[in-house]
């Protein structure tokens, strides 16, 4: 029954092949099956991450994998069904969730994922499982950019489909203050844009309050957040639009990630210290329809 009413979701044509195959092969079953149901069957599942963003989503030298959001990922999995060894991290940027999503190579995101007018066009958010607000981050010496207005004809980091920038340049719904005259500066990951913030190519950069922690505190003394965070930013769980039956799963983790105390501790262990103000009431969802 799951099967066929998610097949019926991405519309007939996969409903009648799925109908035609049922008796048959199991490749198109496989596809029309909602991830809750390939979690349960199969006890895998292959979640995006970053691999670049510390405290957050990092590859370790020794190729584990460390941050808030590999935390919630394991948590998440396991109350899908999968233990820690079902699960196979696949490195998602900011510019190829979407298309990661879509296509199937992996079964969620969970890399620092802002739920946004035009994402919720092409993917189905659970959560979100954390707000997050953006701030801006400048070189330790700076002491002209004291506030985001500020950034008026500064170089600010354009990291390839984030929206962050946006909330700089341009109009809500997906943007913000729509300040003129800012210079953006291309970068493939926020990784990319802190280093050339270091290495004096750039004058800012702006993202969520947590990604920027996390570099600060990689790289002590180097840099420093005005403290003038001005979005929010909901962090939610991507996966394939319609899979109303996972997103509806993911969130009910996330509420009992919160209310056993995990998602707190995942906090303290990966911010403390950082002089975030951390908030550890779940998040009120956004809803799966
Ligand atoms: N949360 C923001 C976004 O989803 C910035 C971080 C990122 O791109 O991963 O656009």
């Amino acid at each position: 029954m799951r099967v066929r009413r998610f097949g019926a979701l991405i519309g007939a044509g996969m409903a009648l092949s799925l109908a035609l195959s049922a008796c048959g092969s199991d490749t198109e079953k496989t596809e029309a099956t909602t991830v809750l149901q390939k979690a349960q069957d199969e006890k895998k599942l292959t979640i995006g991450i970053k691999y670049d963003q510390p405290a957050l989503g990092l590859k370790k030298p020794d190729g584990t994998f460390d941050g808030f959001d590999v935390d919630v990922a394991k948590y998440i999995a396991k109350e899908l069904g999968v233990p820690e060894d079902g699960i196979t991290f696949k490195e998602t940027t900011s510019a190829n969730r979407e298309s990661f999503i879509g296509g199937g190579q992996v079964d969620l995101v969970i890399a620092t994922y802002s739920i946004t007018e035009a994402r919720k066009q092409q993917v189905t958010f659970g959560g979100p499982y954390y707000v997050a607000h953006q701030d801006t981050m400048v070189n330790a010496d700076n002491n002209d950019i004291k506030k985001t207005a500020d950034l008026k004809g500064k170089r600010l980091c354009k990291a390839a489909g984030s929206n962050s920038f946006r909330r700089i340049t341009d109009p809500p719904p997906d943007g913000k203050l729509d300040i003129d005259g800012v210079k953006l500066v291309d970068a493939q990951s926020y990784s990319e844009c802190v280093s050339k913030l270091k290495s004096g190519a750039l004058d800012a950069v702006s993202t969520d309050d947590l990604i920027l922690a996390g570099f600060a505190n990689q790289q002590k003394g180097s840099f420093k957040v005005i403290n003038d965070p001005f979005t929010d930013e909901k962090f939610g769980v991507g996966m394939k639009k319609g899979d109303t039956e996972t997103c509806e799963a993911v969130n009910k983790a996330i509420n009992k990630m919160y209310s056993d105390g995990a998602a707190g501790q995942y906090l303290d262990k990966h911010f403390a210290g950082t002089g975030l103000k951390l908030v550890k009431e779940v998040p009120t969802m956004e809803g799966c329809a």
